[in-house]
This record gives C-alpha cells, sequence and structure tokens, in this order.
C-alpha cells in the first residue's frame, strides 16, 4: 500500500526542518561544513530498510552518503537522486526568524511555510528526494532501473570534498546514467497557459587571478608613481562598465516568455537594443537573473595590494568571477578580459587560469531523452496544461560533473504558486529563505511519479 502523499509531505517537512537545524554551513574552509550530521540524520532514516549504503569522508565530518536500491535489470538505464547537505552562511540580521530554527511558520495570507537557511538551496530538494526514495524502498516496489540517493556535501564550495572529489575517485560508487538535482521547476501563468522552467544546463565559470604590476616608491611622494592598485582599481572600474552584447537565443526566448510580462515589456527584453533600459526597471532578483542569462558576465571579486601603508604598491592581485554562457570558451573569456583590460595597462597584467584541473564537459544535457520525457508528464499531472522548458543555471552545480561523464543531469522540482520566479531567485543564499508546504508536497511527488514514468 502506497503512503498517503499528505503523510509523506509531513515526512518531508519534518526532514528539512532538521537539516536545518544541522547547520550544515560551508563557509568555503575544509573545517565548515559538518555535513557528518545531515549524512548521520540521512543514514538513521534509512536504518532498517535493507538496502546497501556507502559513506565518503575526504576531511574530518565532510561526509557525503550513497545509497543504492537495485533494480530488476542490470541493463536498464539507473537513476541518481542528488541532494548536497550543506548551506550558505548567513547574516542573522537580516533575518525576520532564526534561521536555522527550521520553524514552520503561517505568513499572513495563511500560507504555511518552513523557514530556515537552506529551505530553497537544496535542503527542500534533498529531504523530498530522501522520502521519495524511502517511500520507494519500504514499499517494495521494484522499477528495472537502479535508483540512487546521493546526499552529498561540499557543493556550495565547489564539490571539491564531495561531488568532484567522489566521481574523480569513486565513479563506480555513483555511477548513474541519469541525475536529478537542483534547481527547477518554478511555474508561471500567463494568459497563454503555465510554464515550468526546469534546467538542462548551466554558465561555467572561468575564474581568473590578475597580478598587476606596478613600482614601489615612498608613499609620501605619489606624484606621477607607478603605483599597482590604481592600476587594479581602473581595472575595476573598466569591468563594471563594459557591455556584453546580449545573446538573445530561443533559449533565453523562452525564458523571457514563460515569465509573465506584458507584451511590451516582453518584446523590449527581447530586442539587444531596448534590454538594458528595461532590465533597469524590473525587480533586482529578476533583473540580475535575465542578464545573466543571455551574456558572459564579469564580477571583480577580490583585490589585495601592497605590504605597507607607506609604500607605492608594485603589486596587486585581482580575482575575477567569470562565467561563460553554453557555447563559450576560456579563450573566448581571456579574449574579452584582455578587452576590458586595455591596451595600456595590458603590459602590466599576467592573466591566470584558475580551476584549470577541472574536466570540462558539455555546459548542456540533450533533453531528447526518457527522464525529460517523463519529468514533463510528471509534472503535467500537477500542472495540466503546462509547457515545461529548458533553462540554464547562472551558477555552477554539482550536475556539471556528471556532464562531464557525458551523464545527461536536469535541476528539477516542482513549485506552487506561492513562490514567483523572482522571489525564488532572492531566496537563493539570501535572507529570510523559506519554503511553503504545497510546493514540498509537489515536489515529493515529482519524484515519485518520475520513477512510475522513466522506465516505461
Ligand atoms: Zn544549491
Amino acid at each position: 500500500m502506497a503512503t498517503p502523499i499528505d503523510t509523506l509531505t509531513n515526512e518531508t517537512v519534518d526532514l528539512l526542518q532538521q537539516m536545518i537545524r544541522n547547520q550544515c554551513v560551508n563557509e568555503g574552509t575544509p573545517e565548515s561544513g559538518h555535513e557528518d550530521r545531515n549524512a548521520r540524520l540521512v543514514r538513521d532514516e534509512l536504518d532498517g530498510l535493507g538496502i546497501d549504503f556507502q559513506t565518503f569522508e575526504p576531511e574530518p565530518n565532510r561526509t557525503s552518503l550513497i545509497a543504492r536500491y537495485e533494480g530488476t535489470d542490470p541493463n536498464a538505464p539507473s537513476l541518481c537522486l542528488m541532494g548536497h547537505t550543506d548551506v550558505v552562511p548567513v547574516s542573522p540580521e537580516g533575518w525576520d526568524n532564526d534561521p536555522f530554527g527550521g520553524e514552520l511558520i503561517t505568513s499572513a495570507d495563511g500560507t504555511q511555510e518552513v523557514w530556515g537557511r537552506g529551505a530553497v538551496d537544496m535542503l527542500n530538494v534533498t529531504s523530498s528526494m530522501l522520502v521519495a526514495f524511502r517511500e520507494i524502498v519500504r514499499s517494495g516496489k521494484r522499477y528495472p532501473g537502479d535508483i540512487i540517493y546521493f546526499a552529498v556535501a561540499d557543493e556550495e564550495a565547489g564539490g571539491v570534498l564531495g561531488a568532484k572529489h567522489i566521481i574523480e575517485n569513486d565513479w563506480d560508487a555513483i555511477k548513474s546514467d541519469y541525475v536529478l538535482t537542483e534547481y527547477g521547476g518554478t511555474p508561471s501563468f500567463t494568459d497563454d497557459g503555465t510554464t515550468v522552467l526546469l534546467t538542462n544546463g548551466e554558465k561555467r565559470g572561468a575564474f581568473r587571478h590578475l597580478e598587476i604590476a606596478g613600482s614601489p616608491g615612498h608613499g609620501s611622494m605619489p606624484y606621477a608613481t607607478d603605483n599597482a592598485l590604481i592600476k587594479a582599481a581602473k581595472i575595476v572600474a573598466r569591468m563594471s562598465e563594459y557591455k556584453v552584447a546580449p545573446n538573445i537565443d530561443e533559449m533565453f526566448r523562452d525564458r523571457v516568455r514563460s515569465l509573465g510580462f506584458d507584451a511590451e515589456t516582453e518584446r523590449r527584453l527581447l530586442d539587444p537594443a531596448h534590454i538594458d533600459d528595461v532590465l533597469a526597471e524590473l525587480p533586482l532578483g529578476m533583473a540580475r537573473n535575465l542578464h545573466s542569462c543571455c551574456q558572459m558576465s564579469f564580477s571583480p571579486n577580490v583585490l589585495n595590494s601592497g605590504d605597507k601603508d607607506n609604500t607605492v604598491p608594485d603589486h596587486a592581485d585581482l580575482m575575477v568571477d567569470i562565467r561563460m554562457l553554453p557555447g563559450e570558451d576560456d579563450d573566448d573569456a581571456d579574449r574579452r578580459l584582455r578587452e576590458i583590460i586595455g591596451p595600456d595597462l595590458l603590459p602590466s597584467v599576467t592573466i591566470h587560469r584558475k580551476y584549470d584541473d577541472e574536466k570540462r564537459g558539455p555546459a548542456m544535457s540533450s533533453t531528447d531523452t526518457p527522464l525529460w520525457s517523463a519529468l514533463t508528464d510528471a509534472i503535467q499531472i500537477a500542472y495540466p496544461d503546462a509547457r515545461v522548458v529548458p533553462s540554464i543555471v547562472t551558477g555552477g552545480t554539482d550536475a556539471r560533473f556528471f556532464r562531464a561523464r557525458g551523464v545527461p543531469a536536469y535541476g528539477a522540482g516542482l513549485l506552487s504558486n506561492k513562490v514567483s520566479f523572482a522571489e525564488f531567485q532572492n531566496r537563493f543564499h539570501g535572507n529570510n529563505e523559506r519554503i511553503d508546504i504545497e510546493s514540498l508536497k509537489l515536489t515529493t511527488e515529482l519524484w515519485l511519479n518520475v520513477c512510475e514514468r522513466l522506465w516505461i
């Protein structure tokens, strides 16, 4: 007997609350994260069900867990449900409720929401995947392919101690034919019907370290000195003013069309001559997302220079976060970077590529797969007239390590009509992160319905 969905939704709520309270805050240092707390929670939840699981701990307390429920046919494709268990830090003063309380709070309009860091990125998905996985195991239902639940550490710091580590060192343990992970499933409702955005690709990072050279001098006589910090500041200013011609392709058009703008706004957003003006009028979360979805972006994020406050610095180090659209490569990024720096400053700058060791796979997964069809069918159970549209994520997710191995990986989930796309974007790494119960129900159901449809 299958468990009623309301019972399962309650299980997702309860698990999400526990995962939030476990505070697996990843500060980007090996000592932070403490994902062993969430790994232990997952292990306890799966205990006694008679399935195999394996844990990985490349550094103390940085635990990832893989549980596998075997299918009936060793040749059938396997499906990995991957959820990261870490979250990013918070600024508590910006929150209306305890960011690690995991409280269930009823909003002014009567919506019940679970509050806390990770409620949308991505403990909502991680907890609902666990509930769906456990329900399948508990019910004794067997599908042809293996179903793998992967609770992974360290996504928020690039997966070095999580997905990247396991995939590079122990591919056999996690090997799968399809992957579902964050994020997607925001519906928008317009006169033309309902559109749900899932993700099948992401922008790729081209992080750069610029070493900027100057000449030392006495800080008391700055006139006409060769100050590396001033050069760095000029580069930063040029970067902030640099304009990239937007790439208005079919995927971007679909994204814009799915957001329910009025006809005039939509027309201007799709017109390279007017997009900048419209972006300036939109809510910031929406504008930032759309801006990044149609161009390579440059964000100067760290600047260090000099050693002493009375000495003109002869060196500066500038770290730049560059994100490339699918189809763009490292050479494109360097070409634009040189353009930004300009011929006058270029002789003083050495450009270093960071993360060069990372095996780059395709930025996009094809949607011509049984899994994409299963997702579409499953979403149409909740939103019968929905058009399911592929899109890109502006940041990086662990999906990229699977894509590098040729495995189709999609960002999915399913949200209620309570969360607009712009609001959803703002909650990622933002203040007052929270998710409504209806969305948790829809997402839990989605995984179960996908499994029902993938192997038919
Ligand atoms: Zn995430």
